[in-house]
């Protein structure tokens, strides 16, 4: 062993100390002269340096004084005792240092010679082999039993290991670092530090790139505070302790340090031990690591062909084989096929469309090594499923004797049909577009201009244009004249604001234009920057056209209102006007504009406000239209009739929301209907004149007759008080009858009442019996009357009915006593009966006078229809009295009955 082999000897030494067990100068031989009693005489002067003692400091010292404390027992009693024996003598070396001898002592002239050889080298020679030989037992221990443990226990194996290391150098912290393979540093895989010494590391530590600078071959030591400039990166690793590190190199280069931290002791250990023990620890660790990741690399490729419904396959050419995965068999469906099967086989697994195609690829791959891939579908025995889909890829492997044919299987069916369903939704969709009024286009930014770049299928249809004809100058000038300035507005809105959206028109290559709603939005890179506009034409020529139409004819009907000789207005439910035309406001003494918010029942009586108010509640979305002739007190003026039609406007639910109207002024015509009826009134007044003299003739006949016999018994002087009372009182009695007779008529010939009035139908019975029963009587008419046996209430004018009843009683007269001129003995008569039911009254006039000829029933209403001699029949009392009845909301019909006429007057009861 030399002094270069141990580097602890050099490297661990304190300044000025020897190591231990090696000698610093080779002795080859060495005597001593003593004299009888032991005491050193002389040395020959090469050993004599190497003795703690020196002489000349101390005269003939004796030999014990110069050994070593564990020696000196050899050195007992005198020299002559140590004759004849082999003697081990170790010699006190001035630094501390012991020097081995043996030898033998002889006796010479004065005394003793002692001859003595270094035996230092062949000691420590033989300590170290023992020493090598127990650290190489503890290496390939170690070895073994990281070797053999189960992968789990291998962290707490390790460090057992780690753990022996220490105790038995006495290395306080002991610690593997390992590269770490994901950020290729240094991370300490484990660590061991006795109980009395501080952590130096932790488990898991990354110790990052600092190992790096340790470099090297061999070990390298890190002295505390004094060698703290030689590496300070390194020192860093083991802070303020002393220590080393040896590494542990395989193919890829360093890839394990054991580090060893505040190593005090010396050691007999040498570097290749140390690199030794370092391998027997680092080499087994670090394959079963490897084995570990393998399995778990393993076992996650398995987990995941599992999950992906893949797996790997080999075809086997030798064998005209293929062997398959279990993942890939169970995805196949095939749990109980075989591992290896004969390629044929695993073929007819394959749909025929895909078979051949396979087959011929699985050949190229093994004749050229062209790398497969594939997609085919699976033959399956349900033809109504979904194709199942593999992508097949393979390759070839080595070379020569080594070549190899692997690859996998992939259950590709979800993204195969996700991917057919897409392309077939893609296509509806271009379809859909193609077909649509609607243009997607794509503009691209140049230079602060947009250049058109795409345009969806449906720009050749729609405009017959393509995209290379609608350049950025030709677009320009396919836009209308009209519209430029709004088409370049909208490219400068839409740069500025990012979005815009803009009608204009652009011609087709016919010739014609289309309105295009144009909806753009602007694209911006990272730095907001543009890139391209994306937008929508939509046609809506349509309806543009449309709207436009509906404004035209807007504004014709409102021309039409506006000039309309027709009072046309909107109102709302509560009767407030929302809008009226000139017409109206003409009649209202007002200008149009101030209509809107007046109401239109400030006009109306209060009678003919609630019956216009429940006519309108009347109207529902079913029967939205209603017609009334309304009376109303207008500004100024005398009564106005208006013949007024209200349309109802209803919302979803049913409510009416405002009224629609549309009146003509009937005031005229309600004048001379008036005026007409008071004619035919008078008429029917002069015509009963005859009757009427009769009426009041009788009176006068009675009271003549009453006074003739108060005068006759006056002047026979008989005249007693009683009986000229009861003569006075007759007379009163038909004064009274004569002067109703009278005031009936004044009242019969006055004018009707403006407006409607309720009133009993009786009334009118009565009062034409009162002018016309006496009349009738004294022709010889007999008449009977049923009265009617209840009171009702019929709406209209009291005095017009009774011209009614009086027109139709005078016609049955008439009829009646033309019949008797022909027939002298006919017994003529006429019944005047009433009935009713809940809604109506009816008063029915019949007479015997034989009827009216059927061919004239359609007629008799008419006006100026009579049958009667010139000057005789007006031909109105029939058609005055239909409009009567009918202006009362009732109606006057007639039949043949059995004896004559039957004329009903048919009266709604209020
Ligand atoms: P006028 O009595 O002036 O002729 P009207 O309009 O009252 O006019 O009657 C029209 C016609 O109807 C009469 O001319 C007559 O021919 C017929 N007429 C009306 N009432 C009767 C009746 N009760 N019986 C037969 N004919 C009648």
């Amino acid at each position: 062993m030399t002094a270069g082999d141990n580097v602890f000897g050099r490297l661990l030494g304190r300044a000025g100390s020897v190591p231990l067990e090696a000698p610093a100068t080779p002795a080859f031989g060495l005597w001593m002269q003593l004299d009888q009693q032991g005491r050193v005489l002389d040395i020959s002067s090469a050993l004599r340096a190497q003795l703690a003692v020196r002489f000349g400091d101390t005269p003939s010292p004796s030999l014990r004084d110069l050994l070593c404390a564990s020696s000196a027992l050899s050195a007992e009693g005198n020299p002559v005792d140590w004759q004849r024996h082999s003697l081990d003598l170790d010699f006190q070396g001035p630094a501390g240092q012991v020097l081995h001898t043996r030898g033998w002592i002889e006796r010479d002239r004065e005394g003793w010679t002692l001859r003595l050889l270094d035996v230092g080298d062949l000691l420590a020679g033989r300590q170290l082999a023992e020493h090598r030989e127990q650290n190489h037992q503890l290496a390939s221990q170690m070895s073994e039993e990281l070797q053999v443990c189960s992968l789990a226990r291998l962290p707490e194996v390790f460090n057992e290991q780690l753990r022996s290391l220490s105790q038995r150098w006495h290395i306080p912290c002991v610690a593997l670092a390992l590269l770490d393979e994901e950020d290729q540093g240094w991370r300490i895989y484990s660590q061991y530090s006795a109980h009395d010494a501080p952590a130096l590391w932790q488990t898991g530590q990354r110790l990052g790139t600092r190992l790096d600078s340790a470099n090297g071959n061999a070990p390298v030591s890190v002295s505390g505070s004094q060698g703290r400039h030689d590496n300070p990166r390194l020192h860093s690793v083991f802070g303020d302790a002393d220590g080393f590190l040896v590494p542990y190199r395989d193919a890829q280069g360093i890839v394990a340090w054991l580090l060893c931290g505040f190593f005090k002791g010396q050691s007999q250990t040498s570097e290749r031990d140390w690199l030794h023990l370092t391998a027997a620890l680092a080499a087994p660790l670090l394959g079963r690591l490897r084995e570990q990741r393998n399995q778990q690399q393993l076992e996650r490729v398995e987990a995941l062909q599992g999950l992906l419904g893949t797996g790997w396959w080999e075809l086997l050419p030798a064998t005209q084989e293929i062997q398959l995965a279990p993942q890939l068999l169970h995805s196949l469906g095939q749990e109980d096929g075989a591992a290896r099967q004969p390629l044929n086989l695993w073929l007819e697994l394959i749909h025929p469309a895909d078979r051949q195609e396979l087959n011929s690829r699985l050949h190229d791959l093994q004749a050229l090594g062209k790398p497969l891939l594939t997609s085919v579908r699976l033959q399956r025995t349900d033809a109504e499923q979904n194709p199942l889909w593999y992508r097949v890829q393979g390759l070839a492997l080595g070379t020569g004797d080594n070549r190899r044919w692997i690859g996998f299987m992939l259950d590709i069916s979800d993204i195969k049909n996700q991917q057919l369903q897409a392309a077939a939704a893609h296509a509806r969709l271009d379809n859909l577009i193609a077909s649509s009024p609607a243009v997607i286009y794509v503009q691209r930014y140049v230079n602060g201009a947009l250049h058109p770049a795409f345009f969806s299928d449906s720009l050749t249809p729609l405009m017959g244009w393509t995209l290379a004809e609608c350049t950025h100058d030709n677009l320009a000038a396919l836009i209308h004249p009209d519209d430029r300035d709004l088409y370049f507005e909208r490219t400068r809105q839409l740069l500025r604001e990012g979005s815009v959206r803009s009608r204009y028109r652009v011609r087709d290559k016919q010739g014609s234009y289309h309105w295009l709603l144009d909806e753009a939005k602007l694209l911006r890179d990272d730095l907001g920057l543009p890139i391209e506009a994306v937008g929508l034409w939509l046609d809506v020529t349509e309806a543009t056209l449309a709207a436009e139409h509906v404004k035209q004819s807007e504004e014709r009907y409102r021309i039409l209102v506006e000039d309309s000789p027709a009072m046309i207005c909107r109102y709302r439910p509560d009767l407030t006007l929302t809008f009226g035309n000139t017409p109206l406001a003409n009649y209202l003494e007002c200008l149009p504009a101030q209509l809107p918010g007046l109401n239109l029942g400030q006009w109306l009586s209060d009678e003919q406000r609630q019956a216009f108010v429940q006519r309108i509640q009347r109207l529902t979305p079913e029967f939205p239209v209603s017609t009334a002739e309304i009376s109303l007190q207008l500004p100024g003026r005398e009564h106005a009739w208006w013949v007024w039609s209200d349309r109802g406007v209803f919302d979803e639910q049913g409510i009416l929301l405002e009224v629609q109207a549309v009146g003509r002024d009937n005031t005229e015509v309600r004048r001379s209907q008036q005026q007409l009826t008071q004619s035919a009134k008078m008429a029917t007044l002069g015509e009963m004149a005859t009757g009427l003299a009769h009426e009041i003739n009788q009176p006068l006949n009675v009271m003549r007759m009453a006074v003739v016999n108060v005068l006759k018994r006056l002047s026979n002087g008989d005249a007693q008080i009683d009986y000229l009372t009861e003569k006075l009182q007759r007379i009163d009695a038909q004064v009274q009858r004569a002067a109703r007779v009278v005031d009936h008529m004044r009242v019969f010939g006055r004018r009707s009442e403006i407006e409607q009035q309720p009133f009993d139908p009786a009334q009118a019975i009565e009062g034409s019996l009162s002018l016309l029963s006496e009349g009738l009587r004294g022709k010889g008419v007999e008449v009977s009357v049923t009265p009617p046996a209840f009171a009702v209430q019929v709406n209209g004018y009291v005095d017009q009915l009774e011209q009614v009843l009086i027109n139709l009683m005078v016609n049955a007269r008439d009829a009646l006593l033309s019949k008797r001129d022909k027939h002298p003995d006919f017994q003529p008569w006429i019944a005047l009966h009433c009935e009713h039911d809940s809604r109506h009254v009816r008063i029915l006039v019949e007479d015997n006078g034989g009827g009216i000829d059927p061919r004239l029933l359609e007629r008799i209403f008419e006006p100026f229809f009579t049958t009667k001699p010139i000057g005789v029949g007006t031909g109105l009392g029939l058609s005055v009295s239909y409009g009567i009845v009918e202006n009362m909301g009732g109606r006057l019909s007639v039949v043949n009955g059995e004896h004559g006429a039957r004329f009903c007057v048919e009266l709604p009861i209020i």
